[in-house]
């Protein structure tokens, strides 16, 4: 595995530290901090700034709105924002997982009308997959398409979808065939999101990212509307996830984490406790070790062989050293890091207090631990057959 970016990656990555460098990226995500928690942003100017210059997508083809790069951009792009603190839940969803999805699977007529409006920062994707009986076990959704002359009627209720409520339209699961095999008949759809018909109502909770419960009426779907092939929506499914699993995102996170809890541990004196000066040493490592089994997840897919249990791998490092790093925040730093990016007594930009509520959420999307460890465990190690 060669990690050394060469010199125009190297390149790229010093022309977009400087973009979100600049004081009008640092005073949008500095106001988007402090917005209340019902008023949580959507697309920001810095997306369709970084979406003008094809880099929102480095590695869609120019045509689709990217630079027809490698995967390796669109890494670097997806790092730099997390480390300067711009929100990623909207580019993560639109690009990473839909627009990839649509990428790799849609037709050609799919491919032109959604992906460049995705990559120019000017329009948001989200996923419905989770229904309150099922999450982890896809298998078993039970959103239905009722046959509808050429097409079908979608119906169900879909949870815990972010970003729906800015979305323009969204990959939903739903069955199209009963079958005895439960990972036959799925199929995933392109649904628009503002149509009647749909349904989008928040549910609350203690993260500033708002859920939400999203209702299908009867929808109306063509063949056109259908992402990859009819009742094989399991491939699709599988395909979903991929560069979220590689782990990146989690481990630029748990490394601005870190570096928050280790300039504030210095500030307050509490990295002379060698306690603690020996577990932030500890936790340095890991997150270095996160880094390198993300960018060796992402070094498969350029290769073209997305390996699962690599990519288990990556994605249950990284968001269990982050999910860490955020509860040991308060301990090590004591008071400070309880204070609220909202509260006027907080250092600009504060963030450990929104990552501790959001911790618990870290290791339970796209995949759970115990669903992880489990792939892990028996297509890695041959130990559960
Ligand atoms: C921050 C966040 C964002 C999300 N965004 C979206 C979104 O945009 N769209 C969407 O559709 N959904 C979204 N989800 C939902 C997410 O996909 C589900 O929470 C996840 O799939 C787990 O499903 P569940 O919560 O129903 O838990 P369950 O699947 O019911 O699991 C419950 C417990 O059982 C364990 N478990 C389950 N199966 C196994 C197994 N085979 N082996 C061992 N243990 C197992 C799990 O690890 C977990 O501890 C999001 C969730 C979070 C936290």
């Amino acid at each position: 595995m060669n990690l050394r970016l060469s010199a125009d990656q190297e390149a790229f990555r010093r022309a977009v530290c400087e973009l979100l460098c600049e004081d009008s990226v640092r005073d949008e995500v500095a106001r988007t901090r402090r917005l209340p928690a019902d008023d949580e942003p959507g697309l920001l100017e810095v997306y369709r700034r970084l979406g003008e210059r094809g880099w929102l997508a480095t590695n869609w083809p120019v045509e689709h709105g990217g630079l027809g790069s490698s995967i390796v951009e669109k890494a670097i792009l997806t790092e730099q924002m997390i480390v300067h603190g711009i929100p990623d839940v909207v580019h993560t969803l639109s690009i990473d997982i839909v627009g990839l999805a649509i990428q790799r699977l849609g037709t050609e007529a799919q491919k032109s009308s959604l992906l460049p409006p995705l990559a120019a920062g000017r329009s948001v994707g989200c996923v419905l997959l989770t229904e309150p009986e099922i999450g982890s076990d896809l298998g078993g959704l039970s959103a239905r398409a009722e046959p509808d002359g050429d097409g079908w009627r979608l119906y169900g209720r879909k949870v815990y979808s972010l970003k729906s409520q800015f979305a323009d339209f969204a990959l939903c699961a739903a069955r199209t065939t009963e079958s005895e095999v439960r990972f036959h008949g799925i199929t995933v759809f392109i649904v628009p999101m503002r149509a009647p018909g749909v349904r989008v109502e928040p549910l609350w909770s203690m993260s500033d990212e708002r859920f939400n419960e999203v209702v299908l009426s009867g929808i109306r779907m063509t063949p056109d509307d259908v992402l990859g092939d009819l009742d094989d929506g399991w491939q699709v499914l599988h395909d979903l996830l991929g560069i979220e699993r590689t782990g990146i995102e989690f481990e630029a996170k748990a490394r601005r984490l870190l570096d928050a809890v280790l300039d504030e541990a210095e500030r307050a004196g509490s990295i002379k406790n060698s306690e603690y000066g020996e577990l932030l040493v500890a936790l340095d490592a890991e997150v270095r070790a996160g880094q390198l089994l993300a960018w060796q997840a992402l070094g498969d897919m350029l290769d073209g062989e997305l390996d699962d249990v690599r990519c288990a791998m990556a994605k249950w490092h990284t968001t269990e050293t982050a999910k860490r790093i955020s509860e040991l925040g308060p301990e090590i730093c004591g008071l400070t890091a309880l204070l609220s990016a909202r509260d006027d007594e907080a250092i600009p930009g504060w963030l450990l207090e929104s990552a501790f509520r959001d911790a618990p959420g870290l290791t339970l999307a796209s995949g759970t631990s115990e669903v992880m460890l489990s792939l892990i465990a028996s297509a890695g190690l041959g130990l559960l057959s």
